[in-house]
Formats: structure tokens, C-alpha cells, sequence
């Protein structure tokens, strides 16, 4: 994934992009919002820093803060991309109207199926999600929680690659195989739990690594994520935990620091194990 400056010269750090298959731009950077605290105004607070991409699911409760702070922002709305999700068990067209409704929001930019079904790679569910973005309720469509070979079988059914893959991801749980595999078909993947939801920030590499930088461990698993291409979405509820985690802009890993991080995976989850892998 190539990592641009859409406005070259800016300083601006939101402005730092992806770009998907199609040739959408997507902030290098997202918000998390699984358990955020404080609503609208912690979205609210975000978009004045600078975030310009959130990530929400029906399922976390957010999406009315979320949306909420979308339709009230003085950012543009082309400016702001957002993700959602549909579930296994919906369909996915009427289930992406009903996030649309829920947000109160005219569309979305990505809508992801959030795990697959417990059988198949949910190809219905996929067929929904094209008709969703033909009808312009969302500019792309992606999957999470998805195996190389559950990525493989919805595109083949339905000749249609997700723009992403949004799974776990960090220093101490990735795979060199996903990897490789979404880079080579242009599949950006989208980093959950990034943070590892803070149980493993005392790693000492991290905090030796950070030292060199006068960054933080937070700060070090973003940006090897930032230069890995892939796309992390650390949730952040707290403005000190919001400007930290922004400010990844202004410092480059080496390669050698790169390949320690990497060197620390253990297949780790901090959730219920990695579903991908
Ligand atoms: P995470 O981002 O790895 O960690 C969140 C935790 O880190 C919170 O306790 C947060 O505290 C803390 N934190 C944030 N910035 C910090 C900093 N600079 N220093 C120290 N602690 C910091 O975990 P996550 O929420 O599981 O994952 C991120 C997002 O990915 C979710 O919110 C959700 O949007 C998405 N996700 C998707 C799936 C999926 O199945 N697709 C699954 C899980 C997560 P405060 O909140 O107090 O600031």
C-alpha cells in the first residue's frame, strides 16, 4: 500500500493516506470507537485534532455519537471517512440502510461484513454489500475477521475484492502470510486492537524503541503500522490519549527497529484469539 501525501508540502497529518484498489484515498490513521467513552464529544474532539476517519459497528452503540458528531462538525462530511459494519446474521443491503438510518447519515465510506458467517465466506451477505455501494449507501465494501481463504471465496463467487481486511493486528500477532497475501491483491489491511488494548504496552523493546524517538509505546505500535501499510484504528476515549496517538507523523522507524517489532510476534490476541490466522 503506498502511503501519499494527498496535499504535498502540508504539514497537516490527516492528510497521510492509503489508497484502496479504486483509488480512494483512506486516512492513514483511524478512530477507534469499540467502548469509547464520552460520545459526541469525544468524536467531536477527535475531528478537531485532525482524525478524519472512524470506525463504528452497530454493535458498539456508538454510531448515534458517532454520527452526531459528523453532522455537527465543521469538517466537511467528503472530508470525513467512515466505516461500518453489518453482522453475520443480517442481510447485508437492509442492514446497511439501517447503520445509514442509525448514524443519520446519507451514506458511509466503507461497510465491512464483521466476521464471516460459521459457514461459508458469506457470499449473500456479499452480494448485499455490492447492491449497497451500486446505490451509493457506501463508497467501498470490505470484510473483517476474514481468512486469506475467506477473502479468496467471496471474491471468486462474486468477482469483487473487499477493499480491506480489518483484523487484529500488531507487533506481537500479525501474519507475514496475510500480509503478503492482501499486498499482492491490493487488500488494505485495517489494524484492530492496535494497542493491544494496552496489556502489552510495557513490552520493554517498545518503551526502548520509543526512548530513541522521545515517543511513547502507544505511538511506536502505530507508526509500525502506519509503515507496514497497514491501517491501524486505535480507540482512544481520553484527549491525552486522542493528541498522543496523532502524533505520528514527525518521526520515521528504521528498518532494523521495523524488523525487531515485527520480530515480536507471537501470534497474540487480546481478544479471543486471531481469528485469521
Ligand atoms: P486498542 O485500540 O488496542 O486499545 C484501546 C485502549 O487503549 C483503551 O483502553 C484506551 O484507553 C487505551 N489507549 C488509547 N490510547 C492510549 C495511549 N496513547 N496510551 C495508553 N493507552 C491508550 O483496542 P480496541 O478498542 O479493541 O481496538 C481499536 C478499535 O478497533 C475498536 O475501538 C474498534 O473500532 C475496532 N475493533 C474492531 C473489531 C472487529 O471485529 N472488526 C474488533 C475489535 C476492535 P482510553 O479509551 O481510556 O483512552
Amino acid at each position: 500500500m503506498r502511503l501519499c501525501d494527498a496535499q504535498a508540502g502540508t504539514t497537516c497529518p490527516t492528510l497521510q493516506a492509503f489508497s484502496l484498489a479504486t483509488g480512494t484515498q483512506i486516512p492513514a490513521l483511524g478512530l477507534g470507537t469499540w467502548e469509547l467513552r464520552g460520545g459526541a464529544q469525544t468524536v467531536s474532539i477527535a475531528l478537531g485534532l485532525g482524525y478524519r476517519q472512524i470506525d463504528t459497528s452497530g454493535d458498539y452503540g456508538t454510531q448515534p455519537a458517532v454520527g452526531k458528531a459528523i453532522r455537527e462538525s465543521r469538517v466537511p462530511r467528503d472530508d470525513i471517512f467512515l466505516v461500518t459494519k453489518v453482522e453475520e446474521t443480517e442481510d447485508g443491503y437492509e442492514a446497511t440502510k439501517d447503520r445509514l438510518r442509525e448514524l443519520g447519515l446519507e451514506r458511509a465510506d466503507l461497510v465491512l461484513i464483521h466476521r464471516p458467517p460459521p459457514t461459508g465466506a458469506g457470499e449473500s451477505l456479499w452480494e448485499g454489500l455490492i447492491r449497497a455501494r451500486q446505490e451509493g449507501l457506501t463508497r467501498e465494501i470490505g470484510v473483517s475477521n476474514y481468512s486469506i481463504e475467506q477473502v479468496d471465496a467471496v471474491t471468486s463467487a462474486t468477482g469483487e475484492r473487499p477493499a480491506v481486511n480489518q483484523i487484529e493486528w500488531s507487533p506481537f500477532g500479525h501474519s507475514a502470510a496475510m500480509l503478503r497475501h492482501c499486498r499482492d491483491r491490493n487488500v488494505l489491511i485495517q489494524a484492530y486492537s492496535p494497542l493491544t488494548r494496552t496489556e502489552r504496552l510495557d513490552d520493554p523493546v517498545l518503551t526502548e524503541i520509543g526512548d530513541g524517538h522521545a515517543k511513547t509505546p502507544a505511538q511506536v505500535l502505530i507508526r509500525w503500522n502506519i509503515q507496514l501499510g497497514t491501517n491501524p484504528l486505535p480507540k482512544a476515549s481520553t484527549r491525552e490519549h486522542l493528541e498522543e496517538n496523532i502524533a505520528v507523523f514527525d518521526f520515521e522507524l528504521s528498518d532494523n527497529e521495523m524488523d525487531r517489532l515485527s520480530g515480536l510476534n507471537e501470534r497474540y490476541s487480546a481478544l479471543a484469539g486471531l481469528a485469521y490466522a
